[in-house]
């Protein structure tokens, strides 16, 4: 079937009272009926709902959803896309570790992967995602994962997916790819041998800017390169905590499997029963926005590229762009999601830009239906010293744009007159 037809269907088939709406169960505990079923589900003999912070009907459909709409083996949902990146690489690694992870990334997974992992006993090591070259040599026996973006947030730059899965597979290093702008309408990672996805349901997911989530999926045959590898112990040797398991020997994904029974057990980052409900609704439409976020966000970066008053534009959908070749050929029809960011003269202009704009709204954040305008010298970026900014791609005219669902006229026609 294709991925739109799944991001309606997959998962639930309007069982029970024939409810259009998946149902919500929003409940925190389950009724085993007999003590017999109470130790079968504990003791993985029989799978079924226990307890709301490992498992949820509706959290399920959510899941085995959005694993179908990625092409992966099985899902697990998180309370939010850093929660579902931090299990995804702490699952791998621990301390005494290494991880390698894109300069490119979300600023959030930048903190959390260098700074306080760290703490953890974690180190990372930055390589280059656009090209890959440096990443091989960083790899040693103690490095654990590979973390990047397809697309990344803020930078709009694409990863050359292909080559990290290559050099990760040849080195039996797992990959984790975070595909939240690009979204698995436009694109999956997981067809291109990376192992694990990850997403912030936060953002297109929910569409609307309705709740806070995470998503981990792993690809379809990611066992074998767990099974008997000498990176990854954890699965391969009893687990204390859970009686002696040993994950290796079960006939299940193992990598949500894991993240699930020992990470989510004890750290408790599950997501509200409501909000998968929301992430569902969302999922069901994001194929359709995704081609309006798209065409919108070419029209805008066309506009901007023919303005006098802009330096430059970076949309990986313009033809000008140094990723437009990849787009074309990797992402469905050529679309490269609904972010972007164009350059004017400086600060002062940028800062007028944002006051001027009357649909677009000044915040941080991304994925709404809404269009979104950002400053990220005077907000994300406001403590990066103005003299490393340069280096670190934001200029200090450098604005960003979410661009959102309304008529393309409108948003053009509104930038036009801030601009001037
Ligand atoms: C927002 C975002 C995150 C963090 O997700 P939250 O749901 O806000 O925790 C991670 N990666 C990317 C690319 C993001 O845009």
């Amino acid at each position: 079937m294709h991925t739109d037809t799944l991001a309606l269907h997959y998962g639930y088939n309007q069982e029970g009272v024939g409810s259009m709406s998946v149902p919500l169960y929003q409940t925190t505990a389950y009724d085993f009926k007999t003590a017999e079923t109470a130790a079968n589900r504990f003791a993985l003999k029989e799978l079924g709902p226990i307890y709301t912070r490992l498992n949820n009907p509706t959290t399920e459909i959510l899941e085995t959803r959005i694993a179908a709409v990625e092409k992966g083996a099985a899902a697990l949902a998180t309370s939010s896309g850093q929660s579902a990146i931090f299990y995804a690489v702490v699952n791998l690694a621990e301390v005494g570790d290494n991880i390698l992870v894109a300069k490119k990334v979300y600023g959030g997974a930048t903190t959390l992967l260098t700074h306080t992992l760290k703490k953890f006993g974690i180190t990372a090591k930055l390589f280059d995602s656009d090209h890959a070259d440096d990443l091989e040599a960083l790899i040693d026996d103690k490095t654990k994962a590979i973390f990047f973006e397809s697309l990344s947030n803020p930078h709009v730059s694409i990863a050359d997916v292909q080559k990290i899965a290559t050099i990760a597979n040849k080195h039996g290093v797992v990959s984790i790819c975070d595909n939240t702008v690009a979204t698995p309408i436009l694109f999956n990672p997981l067809t291109k041998g990376v192992d694990v996805v990850v997403h912030s349901a936060s953002k297109y997911i929910t569409g609307q800017g309705l709740a806070i989530g995470g998503l981990i999926i792993e690809r379809n045959g990611l066992n074998d390169k767990l099974i008997a590898n000498v990176r990854y112990p954890q699965f391969n040797e009893p687990d204390e905590s859970y009686h002696g398991l040993v994950y290796a020997d079960l006939p299940f994904p193992l990598f949500t499997l894991r993240a699930r029974l020992s990470l989510i057990r004890d750290m408790g980052a599950c997501p509200a029963p409501f909000n998968s409900w929301l992430f569902i609704q969302g999922l069901e439409t994001l194929s359709v926005r995704m081609d309006r976020h798209s065409t919108n966000a070419l029209k805008v970066a066309e506009f901007l590229e023919s303005h006098p008053k802009v330096k430059k534009v970076n949309y990986p959908g313009l033809k000008s762009s140094p990723y437009h070749k990849q787009v074309s050929e990797d992402f469905k029809n050529g679309y490269a999601s609904g972010l972007l960011s164009f350059e004017v003269e400086d600060f002062e202009s940028a800062k007028h830009v944002l006051n001027a704009t009357k649909i677009f709204s000044v915040v941080v954040n991304i994925g709404d239906s809404k269009s979104i305008i950002t400053h990220p010298a005077s907000t994300t970026h406001m403590q990066v010293p103005h003299a490393d900014l340069e280096k670190s791609g934001v200029t200090l005219g450098l604005i960003r744009l979410s661009v959102g669902l309304e008529d393309a006229q409108d948003l053009i026609e509104d930038l036009a007159k801030a601009l001037g």
